[in-house]
């Protein structure tokens, strides 16, 4: 490849005077602006190019205390105390422009949540809440609002938690409906578990079935409430209504429908309600709990089990191998357990429940996510049928 050296030779002149004549211009405008900007400034800057931290920031309170316009340097730095993990400068900046009068009400509003922002990262959530509060009535309302949502979650302070879902519904934010039948359910499982108050929990979870009839947690926590009060039929009658309100959450307790159906007499509606629920969806859960109803119902175990043999035709399981080899008697007796053990460690994982939302996988299904606190992001199947 050939070089045209005559272009360089020109051209490494011109780009000199070029730059220079943009040097020049630069300094002019620096020196009017040097002018026209409070020496404050630049001390401050100084400050903190040179990682004087606390220097820099007093200079710039100077600086903000001689020109009362320069609000904008106070939120710019308050944010990079925040996002520097600073926080107690952060909170200086944001509280020094809430002390001064002269603050436009919009920018008080704007100190105001950002204030909270910075209690929230610094985890002194007390703190942040009072300050969120405050914002109601402000265009941070809203957020606010969904910010405190998630803080009485956490705190599992559920009555709190469903008084701001109330208003961000009034507010037309979103539908919350789903979230306050669960806020009824949690409320009920302390209730009965921290309070001893089976009545008072009956009296939530029924609030949560008329308020949401299409939710499922809250007939099944019922019908466990009930179960365990040896109220079998009412129990019952509960968990048949999934099949109209939440069908989808039939495995999730085609196994305990089984155990209630047979001590409340109703095995034979359970079982045909479980073969209806199979014959929309073929879950292997409730491929299992058919096996179940059929032991319950005195069918010999040998028979009973073809039912994972129905269940592998339709869906490939090995969920399902190991159920069934697990009462195969084994030409080499001895065989027997190690096969068994290696199926059964294969099919553990596939057995789990995992977040739709994160991924996070537990081998109990959960209602709200522990990884990522999504209500009902677990698919009310097991992983293998994912
Ligand atoms: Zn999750």
């Amino acid at each position: 490849m050939e070089f045209d050296l005559s272009w360089i030779l020109l051209g490494l002149p011109v780009a000199f005077a070029l730059g220079w004549i943009a040097s020049r211009l630069d300094l002019r405008q620096l020196r009017i602006e040097n002018r026209q900007a409070p020496k404050a400034y630049f001390k401050g800057l100084n400050y903190l190019l040179n990682e004087q931290q606390d220097q820099a920031i007093d200079a710039f309170i100077e600086a903000v205390q001689k020109d009362p316009d320069t609000s904008e340097l106070h939120f710019a730095l308050g944010n990079l105390f925040r996002r520097r993990g600073e926080y107690e400068r952060a909170v200086r900046v944001h509280e020094h422009l809430l002390s001064r009068a002269d603050l436009s009400q919009k920018d008080r509003d704007r100190a105001q949540h950002a204030l909270a922002q910075d209690f929230l990262k610094a985890g002194l959530l007390d703190r942040a809440e009072d300050a969120l509060r405050k914002l109601d009535g402000t265009r941070y309302q809203e957020q606010a609002w969904l910010t405190l949502l998630s803080l009485h979650e956490r705190a599992r302070d559920w009555a709190q938690a469903a008084a701001i879902a109330g208003r961000l519904q009034t507010a037309g934010q979103a539908d919350f409906s789903a979230r306050q039948a669960h806020y009824l359910c949690e409320q009920a499982a302390d209730a009965l578990n921290k309070k001893h108050d089976p009545s008072k929990a009956r009296q939530l979870l029924q609030q949560a079935i008329d308020q949401s009839p299409g939710a499922a947690r809250p007939r099944i926590q019922l019908a466990g409430l009930l179960a365990g009060h040896d109220d079998w039929h009412g129990a019952f009658e509960q968990l048949a209504k999934l099949e109209h309100h939440a069908p989808q959450a039939m495995p999730l307790v085609a196994s305990e429908l089984v155990r209630i159906g047979h001590a409340s007499g109703q095995l034979a509606r359970g079982r045909q309600l479980l073969e209806r629920s199979y014959a929309l969806t073929p879950a292997v859960d409730v491929a299992d709990a058919l096996v179940q109803a059929d032991v319950s119902a005195g069918v010999p175990l040998s028979e009973a089990r073809e039912g994972y043999v129905r269940h592998m035709t339709q869906e490939p399981s090995l969920i399902a191998a190991g159920r069934w080899l697990s009462h195969e008697p084994f030409a080499k007796e001895g065989a027997h357990p190690a096969v068994q053990r290696s199926i059964e460690h294969a099919a553990r994982p596939l057995a789990r429940y995992r977040c739709a939302a994160c991924g996070f996988e537990a081998q109990g299904y959960f209602w709200q996510c522990p990884g990522c606190q999504a209500w009902e992001s677990f698919p009310p199947r097991r992983i293998e049928e994912l």
